[in-house]
């Protein structure tokens, strides 16, 4: 089966990860900070804060932004369920903006729309969490508009979008956000296994997120509430978590980040060759102007017949083609549901959900595999 995703592995990242089991440090060392400083030099981000996953980002980054019990955070429901549930582990009220039909990203104009109707009636958002579908930045001039005329924080969930850029800026640069999340999930664009991370360009906000992956506690004397005790002495200031990322992570991790340039610019070659391909078809293809700026973790096609979909993705998966679809839309999920959520609610999600495939894209596929897979789907339209 050709995947719809999967990680590239060196022998570079083997040794890396095999130089930190012969260390001393297989936690808490040096390879994690290494690691999150060549993130800092990537993105132009002041502060970068490594954790074990993009849902561990996404939760501190919530709290360090001071979302709790009377917070409202409104997000996109194409989206992974970990961009909504971050809210609710902080006990926040979540509701979802509509989609764009063609991209899948927050559409702007309906988040204007919804921003005016909440202002009316004193509902207005804490908390903004687009989501750059497939890696294609979201709009993030008119949301940092909007963020500013309706005072409301934004996170970037920029899970799949390492690499990515927007305005010529690298996604990650946080100029039009408090906080952007990447996850280094194996399917995504560089991988630690399991991993994220939350940047920002404000300390405190660095420094929030820093105690709440470790417990919220401190070990600066500076910050305590009295004087310590002696050199063993830390205090808990916060209830914090333990999110930390460990060196064999971190080491991966940095030895990935030195082939982000190589791993993109092979997404975005095999995006174009299936953009060309497909070009006749009769599927809606992602926005051209995703080619030269998206980092393409997913490669998405829409069917103009919806109906057909079902048939096409269990030909393709007979056919030894791992297509895959995403996403449901967060608010029909049963969980949802119970919140309050129903279909129907945000009809542009639903009827993306209906028509899309993922086609597999990732930096090894060859062109041979993208031949036979263009083949196949154009056969069975
Ligand atoms: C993968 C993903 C996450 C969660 O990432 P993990 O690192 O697996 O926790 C969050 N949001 C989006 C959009 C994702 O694709």
């Amino acid at each position: 089966m050709i995947p719809y995703g999967r990680q590239h592995i060196s022998q570079q990242d083997i040794n890396a990860v095999l130089q930190v089991l012969q260390s001393d440090f297989l936690t808490q060392g040096p390879a994690v900070p290494a690691f999150e400083h060549a993130l800092a030099g990537l993105t132009g981000a002041k502060d970068v804060v490594a954790v074990n996953s993009a849902t561990s980002a996404l939760h501190i980054a919530c709290l360090a932004l001071g979302v709790g019990p009377q917070s409202r955070v409104w997000t996109s429901p194409i989206s992974f369920v970990a961009s909504a549930n971050c809210a609710l582990y902080c006990g926040a009220v979540v509701d979802f903006v509509d989609v764009e039909l063609q991209s899948g990203n927050m559409d702007m104009a309906a988040l204007a729309r919804k921003l005016e109707a909440a202002a009316m009636c004193n509902e207005l958002p804490d908390l903004v969490i687009p989501v750059h579908l497939a890696g294609y930045s979201c709009d993030m001039q008119q949301l940092q508009q909007l963020a500013q005329s309706y005072g409301f924080k934004v996170i970037e969930d920029a899970s799949h979008a390492v690499g990515a850029e927007y305005s010529g800026k690298p996604v990650g640069c946080c100029t039009f956000s408090d906080i952007t999340v990447f996850s280094f999930h194996p399917v995504k664009i560089i991988t630690t296994a399991e991993g994220g991370a939350a940047l920002t360009n404000q300390p405190p906000l660095a420094e929030a997120m820093r105690r709440l992956r470790s417990h919220g506690i401190t070990r600066d004397p500076a910050l305590m509430q009295d004087a310590p005790d002696g050199p063993w002495y830390y205090q808990q200031l916060e209830l914090g978590f333990n999110y930390r990322m460990t060196e064999l992570q971190g080491a991966l991790g940095l030895s990935q980040s030195r082939q982000l340039t190589a791993f993109v610019s092979k997404r975005r070659e095999l995006a174009k060759r299936y953009n060309r391909m497909l070009a006749e078809s009769p599927l809606v293809l992602p926005p051209v102007e995703a080619l030269e700026r998206s980092a393409w973790h997913l490669y998405i096609v829409q069917l103009q017949q919806p109906e057909k979909r079902l048939e096409v993705f269990n030909a393709l998966r007979a056919a030894g083609i791992g297509v895959n679809v995403h996403y449901i839309p967060i608010h029909t999920q049963p969980y949802y549901q119970q919140l309050g959520f129903s279909a129907g609610d945000f009809p542009q999600a639903e009827q993306f959900y209906r028509g899309i495939i993922s086609l597999p894209l990732y930096p090894d596929l060859t062109e041979a595999q993208q031949n036979y897979i263009c083949e196949q789907l154009v056969q069975l339209l």
